[in-house]
């Protein structure tokens, strides 16, 4: 595996691999990688020819409150990770490589991104647009493979790819969860054993709503406040939203028509974790 620092760099070699003929699959992350993180890169190896993974904590979409500064990093544990997966490239750039000074230019895909996790965090995914944009300008992927765990996210990006006539395709793939059913996460590190414990609750509520369709219910009202009660249940929680919206434009639905998303934010102790399933209809 090749590490690369430098846009030109990354640049070039992208160049040099598609002048061979090869289509390039890219896995953009923040690093402190995990199981879900792998499964991108694993379908990535499987689909494509050279795969290219970038690791970047991205200061612009983080609140000036938020963790910027004690997101996990272990860029050594990172490489060996990717090493042994077989991955070709992992690009690593520093702040002043993606915002040089006299930086002005952002992303943005308004109406989506104020809506769920937007709403607390403003300003998030216009980082998390202007980043993605800026990667796949120096990748250039064919491919690029994100996570449902960040299902807002995604639909954003897809919506960004298509709005800009972008050629990568955007695919998304299933949220990984740890046996328990706790989904995984960086911010995961965060949690005492006690949070931890109580983060289930979480994976628990939306088993519930979605078994609450399979049998039948189709009142999102009813099958929101049945996941609010449960997580209410629990100690060291604290709701900052319960949301059942349509996939496309993420409003609310009063009815699971065909398939809706559920997805919630919620504080474990200290601890800002998300998490969504898709409540889908069986014909
Ligand atoms: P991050 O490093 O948190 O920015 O995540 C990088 C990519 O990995 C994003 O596309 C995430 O949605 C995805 N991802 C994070 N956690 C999971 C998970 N538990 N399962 C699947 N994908 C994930």
């Amino acid at each position: 595996m090749r590490t690369i620092s430098k846009t030109a760099e990354m640049q070039d070699a992208v160049n040099r691999e598609k002048s061979l003929g090869k289509t390039i699959g890219f896995i953009p992350t923040m690093g402190f990688l995990h199981q879900g993180h792998l499964s991108l890169v694993r379908e990535s190896l499987k689909k494509a020819d050279v795969t290219v993974v970038s690791i970047f904590v991205n200061p612009t979409q983080f609140g000036p409150k938020e963790d910027f500064k004690d997101y996990p990093r272990d860029i050594h544990r990172d490489t060996e990770v990717l090493e042994k997966e077989g991955v070709d490239y992992l690009f690593f750039p520093g702040n002043e490589e993606m915002y040089p000074d006299g930086y002005k230019t952002y992303v943005e895909v308004p109406d989506l991104q104020d809506k769920l996790c937007g709403r607390s965090r403003p300003g998030h995914f216009r980082g998390v647009c202007t980043v993605v944009l800026k990667l796949f300008n120096i990748v250039d992927p064919d491919f690029a493979y994100f996570g449902q765990k960040d299902a807002q996210q995604a639909i954003i990006l897809k919506r960004m790819a298509e709005d800009l006539n972008l050629k990568v395709k955007v695919e998304v793939l299933p949220t990984v969860r740890e046996e328990d059913g706790l989904a995984l996460s960086s911010r995961n590190t965060y949690l005492s054993q006690e949070e931890r414990r109580a983060a289930l609750v979480l994976s628990r509520s939306l088993d519930e709503a979605r078994q609450m369709v399979e049998n039948g219910e189709r009142d999102a009202g009813r099958i929101k406040n049945r996941i609010k009660e449960m997580i209410d249940q629990e100690p060291l929680t604290r709701i900052e939203y319960v949301k059942i919206v349509d996939m496309d434009d993420l409003d609310p639905v009063n009815e699971i028509e065909n398939e809706a998303l559920a997805a919630l934010a919620v504080f474990i102790g200290k601890v800002r974790l998300i998490d969504n399933t898709i409540l889908r209809v069986k014909e």
